[in-house]
């Protein structure tokens, strides 16, 4: 089949339900209005579909002629707690904002699944499509893998894109891939440095956590520096600190909290066992104690790279192949797309298509970010391509 014909034909569609999608948008696991609408179009095409997967994550299955394997194609629904200011005639009014161009993925998906859902005697095996909330926070992708979302039948291979401009300055409509570690983890931490309070004149009577929270952060900087290779990537950054209420006591305690960022597992794992162990030596060396808590977030997003190899043959057949570019280096941001590359092998690639807002582009997460639609269809037709080529 012509892909770039039938992706034309739904391209007014694929828009169309981008607009919808963005005077909808919601926040979180539960999205009533956005996984109905989805859901809706489903049925609308003649596509069998499980609601409420992971609370209100929505599985649709495109059964092909033939059998043969199964591929699922996957697109985040949720929003922010952003309010608007782009201006656009269809922007949102309901205080969240569609600014990381979910609503592109949705439509996007929802555009594939129109035209694979009318060529069902071309497909050899299966095509799943799974539409999951909260990718923003706390994750939809977990539960949604909980819930038996890759099961029944078993998906061999999962493939997923994020538009817009996460890399700042690329060329508009490149697509970004990378054959292996792509994404950061992301976690959190939180310390309490317990010392015993007293007034600021008599320090000796009391255990000052302040000074302790100083050695801390010293401390904890040279984890990066002194103890993980240069090589490879990784952040740990305190975002908050707490402690004193006068400039004349010594406090009873201090809260430091931070996140951190790695594109390795075993660095992620050795950067959490570090953290504690200088929480607990600074707090024992200085007569006090500690609390740690540590939050392993989304895991490093790795994509296979076979199966990346395989995408960006198929990329060519659809885009000139000065518009596919091999990222040199991970990005530092994390991705709960990260759980189904975990489970099965797979790829998460970028498509760059930011707009402008009178003359200005903003980032992701601003209240003026906004996506080129005429770039949507791209997505679209990248996507059938590789799925088609790789059920063969
Ligand atoms: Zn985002
Ligand atoms: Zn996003």
């Amino acid at each position: 089949m012509n892909i770039f014909e039938k992706v034309k034909e739904v391209e007014e569609y694929i828009i169309n339900c981008r607009r919808d999608l963005h005077q909808i948008p919601e926040i979180g696991l539960d999205l009533p209005q956005t996984s109905t609408y989805v859901a809706s179009q489903l049925k609308d095409m003649g596509i069998g579909i499980k609601e409420g997967v992971g609370v209100s994550g929505v599985v649709g299955l495109i059964k092909g002629k033939q059998d043969g394997k199964t591929i699922a194609l996957r697109a985040d629904m949720d929003g922010l707690a952003i309010k608007e200011e782009t201006g656009l005639p269809f922007a949102s009014t309901n205080g969240n904002m569609h600014a990381c161009g979910h609503d592109g993925h949705t439509a996007i998906l929802l555009g594939v699944a129109k035209v694979l859902s009318e060529n069902k005697d071309k497909i050899k095996g299966n095509v799943k499509l799974i539409f999951q909330p909260a990718e923003e926070g706390p994750g939809g992708a977990k539960p949604m893998i909980e819930e038996g979302a890759l099961e029944n039948p078993k998906v061999d291979a999962i493939l997923g894109l994020h538009i817009g401009s996460l890399i700042e300055g690329e060329k508009h409509g490149l697509v970004m891939v990378s054959y292996g570690n792509m994404m950061a983890c992301l976690d959190s931490f939180r310390v309490k440095l317990v010392g015993k309070g007293c007034h600021g004149a008599y320090p000796e009577t009391g255990v000052d956590p302040i000074t302790m929270a100083g050695y801390f952060l010293t401390n904890l900087q040279t984890i990066v520096s002194r103890e993980i290779s240069p090589t490879d990537p990784s952040v740990v950054t305190v975002g908050k600190i707490l402690g004193g209420t006068a400039y004349n006591i010594i406090p009873g305690s201090v809260e430091i909290e931070g996140t951190v960022r790695a594109v390795d597992q075993n660095v992620r794992e050795k950067i959490a066992k570090r953290i504690e162990n200088i929480a607990r030596g600074i707090s024992e060396t200085m007569r006090g104690s500690y609390e740690f808590d540590y939050t392993f977030g989304y895991p490093p997003l790795v994509n296979d790279e076979n199966f990346t190899k395989a995408f960006v043959e198929s990329a060519k057949h659809i885009i000139p192949k000065e518009d596919i570019m091999v990222m040199k280096k991970p990005v530092m941001g994390g991705e709960d797309m990260a759980y189904f590359l975990r489970e099965v092998p797979g790829t998460f690639f970028f498509l760059n298509n930011p707009k402008a807002i009178d003359g200005k582009f903003y980032p992701h997460h601003n209240s003026k970010f906004d996506i080129n639609e005429a770039m949507l269809s791209r997505g679209a037709a990248l996507i059938i391509q590789a799925a088609l080529d790789y059920l063969g």
